[in-house]
């Protein structure tokens, strides 16, 4: 048995708040402000450079891989951090691609963020071999995977709708077909109970700022197979991925660890902060967590429906395929979000109608659940979005 949920009194949440929004930027963790005040206040501002082996800086990276390693289910030293997630899809898809140096075909899938996809498509551009990159519909990934397919690279957790692959089932249709699978975890990891070790993946890449609390910037991480990751061959060869950085050596010799997979100068604000982030997951069992998830979105999707009829669901009804989040369709959905948070209630909007709600039991409960229902009613039903202030898009939406 884990800790029991909610340990709200781990997070700094403003008064009046409920906030379903933890899928794109988590709560701030009670510890982060201080960590980041003696970071920045003793360590950088005390020790100067020294600070590098004397507060540690340098084993920061690989201490807070480990700690990830244990909530994707992955081995000690097989996670490296740093950069942001879009590199890290670009490294192992890069380094995937070399993995298969006969074939020429990407699938992906047409529910995948932009970013992968554009990542792929500036490889596909750079290396300038004819790669092809294949979005099907989510739904239709398991049918395309043929012996043409270099590399299967999805991620498991759909940003709009919520709609969750079945990580064991094409992976394993992937290497059946012979082809190298990576898998986004960036809404899966602190949010459902992921076991890459045991799916086999090659790959697994991820964000720390959504479920895993860093903070906005926070570094991204990339899992490579142990029993590969001494033949990958780094595309971005940076010196902090090198054998022996401070060699100063002329060439590059890629490290002899997952540590190939870094390339520069670690953020170290930022990873002090989410080590910070990541004591709140001490304890917590992620089957517990995925109880509590599915109970508040099946309340969530209850009361909505109930009380709204114009609100069409977009996310599967099936909680087995349903990650952390609920979103729902809905016309006017961009102003009747900003009426939303304006009333406190904030989850986000994303193009062309979708209304988006994120679950995170570590600091929700059920009676914020129904009030945020009672909430959306208020604004669906009085069309209070209607008032052109809700009208005016902002730059992040
Ligand atoms: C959030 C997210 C990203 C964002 O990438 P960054 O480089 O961290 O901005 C990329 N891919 C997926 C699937 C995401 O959910």
């Amino acid at each position: 048995m884990g800790v029991s949920l909610p340990r709200k009194e781990m997070f700094d949440i403003p008064e009046g708040v409920i906030y379903l929004d933890g899928n794109s930027l988590g709560v701030l963790p009670k510890g982060a402000v201080e960590r980041a005040s003696s970071v920045i206040r003793d360590e950088w501002g005390g020790q100067l450079i020294k600070a590098w082996n004397t507060a540690g800086w340098m084993a920061l990276p690989s201490e807070v891989g480990d700690t990830i390693a244990g909530l994707i289910g992955a081995p000690e030293g097989s996670v490296a951090t740093g950069d942001t997630l879009s590199i890290k899809v670009y490294q192992a898809l890069a380094a995937a691609l070399k993995m298969r140096p006969d074939r020429r075909v990407i699938l992906s899938d047409s529910g995948n963020f932009p970013s992968d996809l554009y990542m792929a498509e500036g490889l596909i551009k750079t290396i300038d071999k004819g790669y092809e990159l294949q979005t099907p519909a989510p739904e239709d990934v398991l049918e395309a995977i043929s012996d043409e397919v270099a590399v299967v690279m999805l991620t498991q957790v759909d940003y709009r709708t919520g709609r969750m692959h079945d990580m064991d089932a094409i992976t394993a249709a992937a290497h059946a077909a012979g082809a190298v699978m990576i898998w986004d975890l960036a809404h899966s990891a602190g949010a459902v109970p992921v076991d890459v070790a045991g799916c086999n993946a090659e790959f697994a890449v991820g964000c720390t700022y959504k479920y895993l609390n860093g903070g906005p910037g926070a570094p991204a991480f990339i899992y490579a197979r142990p029993d590969i990751t001494l033949g990958l061959e780094p595309a971005l060869s940076g010196w902090l991925g090198h054998a022996a950085p401070f060699a100063m050596e002329q060439a590059y010799r890629p490290a002899m660890s997952t540590e190939r997979l870094r390339v520069g100068t670690p953020s170290v604000v930022q990873l002090s902060i989410l080590q910070e982030a990541l004591k709140v997951w001490e304890g917590v069992d992620m089957a517990d967590l995925r109880a509590a998830t599915v109970a508040l979105s099946e309340t969530f999707i209850a009361e909505v429906e109930a009380r709204c009829p114009t609100l069409s669901l977009a996310s599967p009804r099936d909680a087995n395929i349903r990650g952390s989040q609920v979103s729902f369709a809905f016309e006017h959905g961009y102003p009747a979000m900003q009426a939303l948070i304006e009333r406190g209630v904030i989850g986000d909007f994303r193009a062309p109608n979708i209304m988006r709600f994120g679950f995170t039991p570590l600091y929700l409960e059920e009676a914020e659940i129904i009030r945020a229902a009672e909430i959306v009613e208020e604004v669906i039903n009085t069309e209070v979005w209607r008032e052109p202030k809700y009208q005016v898009k902002s730059r992040v939406t």
